[in-house]
C-alpha cells in the first residue's frame, strides 16, 4: 500500500525481511516454541543481513537507517509467527542495545553495542524485580561502589533473554534514599560470578527465555556504569517511550497476521454448503476488527514519525502501546472463534497467536499504567515537554532553561505518582532476592515504606528526621506564626527560608555553588540560594552566576518539597525545570528532610 511513510527503499527493504522470516524463522517456530529458546545461529544470520542495527552507528556496524526502516523490520517479524521470537528481538536490539547506545561509554559500545549489532553477544534489560514492576522506583537490587568496582546484590523477574544472553543491562539502586534519583544502570556480563538464573515456564511467548535472575556478590566494573551515577531511572523513562513504541509496531502486525490467516480460512472453509466468508456476522465483525486495526496502525504509524522527528510524544506512545495492544489481544480472540475448535488446538498459528497476544498489554507497562498517563494529559492537563527527549536532560551538557513555552499548572488533583506508587499488595510474598542492605527485614515493612509518600527532593537527600514532632515542624514552616520577628511569607517562600537550618554542613565539605529558584504564579518570587564555605544563605532575587536554576511554579515547589508530589516525575512531565541536573542532586544530599504531609 502507499504510504506517506514508507518510500521504495523501506519497501525493497520489507520484502527482503519478509523472504528472511519465510525462510529462516518461520520453518522453525515450532521447534523453537517447543525447546523454548532461540539459536545463536539465527542471531548471526539475522546480523549477516544487518538486521540487528538497524538504526546504530555504521561505526559500530549498524546501518544507521531511519527509523521506518526499523518499523518494517518490526513488523516483518511477525512472519516469524512467534511473538516470542519477536520479543527476544526486540529487547536485544531495541532495550538493551538502546540504553548502551544512548548513554553508554565508548568502551560500553565497543564491548556491547558492537558485538550485540554483529549477534555475537545478544542483551537483556532487567529492570522488574520480584516485589516491584509498575512501580520502577521502587526498585531495590542495590549495587555499592567499592573502589573501581560496584557490588551487586538483589533479584529481577521476568527478564526476556535473561537465561541464554550475554549481557544485561541491569537498573540498580546506587542510594538508596534517594527514591528514583537513586537508581543507575550497568552493563553486567550474564555469566560474570554470582549470576544466577532461573527459567521461567509461561503461557506464550514460548521461544523467548524469561528469566528470574539473582546477583549476589555480583562485580562490575565501574566502568561498566552507563551514562551517569544515579540517573538510571530517567534513562528508563526516556527509552520507555521506543519500548512502547515497538510494542505497539509488533501488536498492529500481530494483529494483521491474524487476520490474513483468518482471512485465508473462512475462504476455504465450509459450513451449511458456504463458506464461512460468506456468513454476514463473520463478515461485519472482520470488517470492524480491520477497521481498528488500520486506525491502531495509523495512529502508531504517526507516533512513530513524531519519535523520528524528535517531537516529544510520550502521549502518543502510550495511546499507540494501550490500542494497539488491547486490539490485538481482541483480534487474536475473535479469529480463534472463526477457526472453530481447530482454532483451540496447538497445530493452528492461531492458537500460539492468541496466547502470544495476551502479553502485549502487560509487558513494556501495563495497559494501566498508559492509561495513567494518558489521563495526566486528558485530565491534569499536563503537558510533556521534551523530558521525553534525554536530550534535554543529558548530564554532561547542562542545557540553560528552556523558555517556559507551556502553561503554567497549577494542579489541583492529587499527584498520581506513576513511578512512585506502592506496588498492589499481592498476598503472597513473591521469592526475594538475596538479602541486601537495602532490604527491609520484614514484608510489612516492606509495604510501609513503599506505601509512603514519595520523597521530597530534600528528603530524597540521605536526610536525617527532623528534630522535634515533625508535623509541627512542617506547620510552622508553612504557616508561620504573625507576630514572629520575620514577616509572614507564602508556603514555598517559607520552605526556601527553612533551607539554612536544615543545611547540613558535614555533607556539603567545601562545596561551593549558586542556586537560583524561579518560583512563578502568585505566590511565587525569584530566590537564590548560596552555599560556600561550609554555609548556607538565602536571599531574594537572582543574584550571581548560577550553578544550576529550578523552575516551577510557587505550588508545584512547595508540592515536591513535602512529598506531594515526585519531583522524578514533575521533572518528567515538564512541571519542574531543571538547568543542570547533577548539580541540583548534589545541592538535595546537603539538607536535612522535611516531613512528609
Ligand atoms: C513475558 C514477559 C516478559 C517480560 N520481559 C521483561 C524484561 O525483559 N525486562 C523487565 O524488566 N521486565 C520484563 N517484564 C515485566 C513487565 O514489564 C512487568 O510485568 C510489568 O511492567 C508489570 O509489572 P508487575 O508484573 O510487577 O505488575 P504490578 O506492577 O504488580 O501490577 C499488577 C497490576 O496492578 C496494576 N497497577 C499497578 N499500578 C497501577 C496504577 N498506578 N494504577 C492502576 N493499576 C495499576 C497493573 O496494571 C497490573 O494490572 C516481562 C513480563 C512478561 C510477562
Amino acid at each position: 500500500m502507499k504510504s506517506a511513510f514508507f518510500n521504495e527503499e523501506h519497501e525493497a527493504f520489507r520484502s527482503a525481511v519478509r523472504q528472511f522470516m519465510e525462510r529462516e524463522v518461520a520453518p522453525n517456530a515450532e521447534m523453537w516454541e517447543r525447546e523454548e529458546r532461540i539459536p545463536r545461529s539465527i542471531w548471526h544470520q539475522m546480523a549477516d543481513n544487518d538486521l540487528l542495527g538497524i538504526n546504530y552507528p555504521v561505526e559500530f556496524g549498524g546501518t544507521a537507517a531511519d527509523f521506518f526502516f526499523s518499523v518494517v523490520f518490526l513488523e516483518e517479524l511477525a512472519r516469524g509467527t512467534m511473538g516470542g521470537f519477536t520479543a527476544a528481538v526486540g529487547v536485544h536490539e531495541y532495550m538493551a542495545l538502546a540504553y548502551i547506545h544512548k548513554f553508554g561509554s565508548r568502551l560500553l559500545k565497543e564491548n556491547y553495542l558492537g558485538p550485540g549489532i554483529r549477534g555475537e553477544k545478544i542483551g537483556a534489560l532487567a529492570i522488574t524485580e520480584p516485589n516491584t514492576g509498575s512501580d520502577v522506583s521502587a526498585i531495590r537490587t542495590r549495587a555499592v561502589r567499592e573502589g573501581d568496582h560496584f557490588i551487586i546484590n538483589g533479584g529481577k523477574t521476568f527478564i526476556t533473554n535473561g537465561v541464554y544472553g550475554d549481557f544485561i543491562v541491569l537498573a540498580a539502586r546506587t542510594d538508596p534514599g534517594a527514591g528514583p534519583a537513586g537508581i543507575s544502570l550497568f552493563a553486567v556480563d550474564s555469566h560474570s560470578k554470582g549470576v544466577d538464573t532461573r527459567k521461567l515456564k509461561k503461557i506464550g511467548w514460548n521461544s523467548s527465555d524469561t528469566a528470574e535472575i539473582s546477583f549476589d556478590g555480583v562485580k562490575a566494573p565501574a566502568s561498566h556504569l552507563i551514562g551517569q551515577e544515579n540517573m538510571g531511572f530517567y534513562y528508563i523513562m526516556e527509552c520507555f517511550q521506543l519500548e512502547r513504541l515497538v510494542a505497539a509496531i509488533t501488536a498492529v502486525a500481530g494483529a494483521d497476521y491474524c487476520l490474513e490467516i483468518t482471512l485465508k480460512y473462512i475462504r476455504e472453509r465450509e459450513a451449511f454448503n458456504r463458506p464461512l466468508a460468506k456468513f454476514q456476522a463473520i463478515r461485519h465483525t472482520l470488517s470492524d476488527l480491520a477497521t481498528e486495526v488500520e486506525a491502531a496502525r495509523q495512529l502508531t504509524y504517526n507516533t512513530c514519525w513524531m519519535y523520528k522527528e524528535g517531537v516529544p510524544a510520550i502521549k502518543e506512545c502510550s495511546m499507540a502501546k494501550l490500542y494497539a495492544t488491547e486490539l490485538a489481544k481482541k483480534v487474536a480472540d475473535a479469529c480463534l472463534q472463526y477457526f472453530g475448535g481447530y482454532g483451540y488446538m496447538e497445530d493452528y498459528p492461531i492458537a500460539r497467536a492468541f496466547r502470544d497476544a495476551r502479553a502485549g498489554t502487560i509487558v513494556g507497562g501495563t495497559s494501566e499504567i498508559m492509561r495513567e498517563i494518558i489521563a495526566k494529559v486528558l485530565i491534569d492537563q499536563v503537558e510533556y515537554r521534551a523530558a521525553g527527549s534525554m536530550e534535554a536532560q543529558k548530564p554532561a551538557e547542562p542545557v540553560s532553561p528552556p523558555p517556559s513555552a507551556e502553561p503554567e499548572i497549577e494542579d489541583e488533583t492529587p499527584e498520581i505518582e506513576l513511578a512512585a506508587e506502592a506496588p498492589a499488595g499481592t498476598g503472597e510474598a513473591p521469592s526475594p532476592g538475596p538479602e541486601t542492605d537495602s532490604q527491609p527485614e520484614t514484608e510489612t515493612e516492606t509495604a510501609a515504606q513503599t506505601a509512603r509518600a514519595p520523597e521530597s527532593p530534600i528528603a530524597a537527600a540521605n536526610g536525617i528526621p527532623g528534630s522535634g514532632d515533625a508535623e509541627r515542624e512542617l506547620e510552622e514552616l508553612l504557616h508561620p506564626r504573625v507576630g514572629e520577628t520575620q514577616p509572614p511569607r507564602s508556603p514555598a517562600e517559607s520552605i526556601l527560608y527553612s533551607l539554612p537550618e536544615r543545611f547540613r554542613a558535614d555533607k556539603a565539605g567545601n562545596y561551593q555553588g549558586i542556586f537560583h529558584f524561579k518560583l512563578s504564579g502568585s505566590e511565587g518570587g525569584d530566590y537564590t540560594v548560596t552555599l560556600a564555605s561550609g554555609r548556607c544563605s538565602v536571599e531574594p532575587g537572582l543574584t550571581g552566576k548560577a550553578t544550576c536554576v529550578l523552575e516551577s511554579s510557587a505550588k508545584t515547589y512547595l508540592d515536591m518539597e513535602t512529598g506531594k508530589t515526585n519531583p522524578q516525575i514533575a521533572f518528567m512531565m515538564g512541571k519542574v525545570k531543571i538547568s543542570n541536573i547533577p548539580e541540583m542532586m548534589q545541592f538535595l544530599k546537603f539538607f536535612r528532610k522535611l516531613p512528609d504531609t
